[in-house]
């Protein structure tokens, strides 16, 4: 695996790759990996020639000042996860290298980012517009991966594409889960002892809640997922929505989607999980 600091040194390595037809992989990260970006990495190293993954703690796209500064940063553990995965290159910029002068782009997100973390992250998802738009330019890969753990995003990532007209296909994976069915995060190392023990309790919820479906309306559902998780001291949802999969639009009834997903964000004390389920319709 070639680990790379700077652009010109990976887009020469590509424009080799390129001139012998390899295909091009890339999996944005920002690092402190985990078996959830393992997945993304090792499907993209099975699926394509070239297998770019960047570990970047992309500063635009946090809202919370103090999110970004207690980020968790272990490079070198990261490297040897992805050589391990299939990784041929990795890209490890500085802010500098990707933003040598302030990135101030406001990208048309459209409806999909209007909701959500959209209005609750002021600013998040043009974010991560700004840094996914530079690492598409940057690599120009064939496919990009993305974890369906980030729901909101894979639908964001989609307009991108579609807005700047990007030639790739996007690719979305499914979530890794700890034994106890916590959603693999690189916030989780965050958790104290006894909140890593009351977190599962988020994807159990939302497990039992499949039940209910569609015998219950979609606001008794909601206010089941709600109810049960906010009684569990130490918790507290911040929104449960459900919506359809593809326009991330609320439904008031099962019959307006086809694709129902319901999207969770709680705080556990400080730390704010995500976590997100479909159901069946
Ligand atoms: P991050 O480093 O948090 O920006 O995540 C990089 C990519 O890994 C994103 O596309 C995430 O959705 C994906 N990812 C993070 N956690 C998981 C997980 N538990 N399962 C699947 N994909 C994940």
């Amino acid at each position: 695996m070639k680990v790379f600091d700077s652009i010109s040194g990976l887009q020469q390595y590509l424009a080799e790759a390129k001139k012998k037809n390899r295909t091009i992989g890339l999996v944005p990260t920002m690092g402190a990996l985990h078996k959830g970006h393992e997945s993304l990495v090792k499907r993209c190293a099975a699926e394509n020639d070239e297998c770019v993954v960047s570990v970047f703690v992309n500063p635009t796209q946090f809202n919370d000042k103090n999110d970004l500064v207690t980020y968790p940063r272990t490079v070198e553990s990261d490297c040897a996860l992805l050589e391990a995965a299939g990784c041929t290159a990795a890209f490890v910029p500085s802010e500098t290298e990707m933003y040598p002068e302030p990135d101030t782009r406001v990208f048309d997100l459209g409806p999909v980012a209007a909701v959500m973390e959209g209005p609750r992250r002021p600013g998040h998802f043009n974010g991560v517009a700004q840094v996914v738009s530079k690492l598409f330019d940057i690599v120009k890969p064939d496919k990009a991966y993305f974890g369906e753990k980030d729901f909101q995003q894979i639908a964001v990532i989609r307009r991108l594409v579609q807005l700047l007209a990007f030639p790739i296909e996007i690719v979305s994976c499914p979530i890794i889960r700890e034994a106890d069915g916590l959603a693999l995060s690189s916030r989780n190392t965050r958790l104290t002892a006894e909140q890593r023990k009351i977190a599962p309790v988020i994807a159990r919820t939302l497990n039992e809640s499949l039940a209910l479906a569609p015998k219950k309306s979609v606001n008794e559902v909601i206010a089941f997922v709600t109810d049960t998780i906010n009684r569990v001291p130490g918790m507290e949802v911040e929104y449960y929505e459900i919506v359809d999969g593809y326009s991330m639009q609320p439904v008031t009834d099962w019959s307006e989607t086809a694709y129902p997903v319901g999207c969770i964000t709680v705080y556990c004390g400080e730390v704010r999980l995500i976590d997100n389920i479909t159901y069946a319709n």
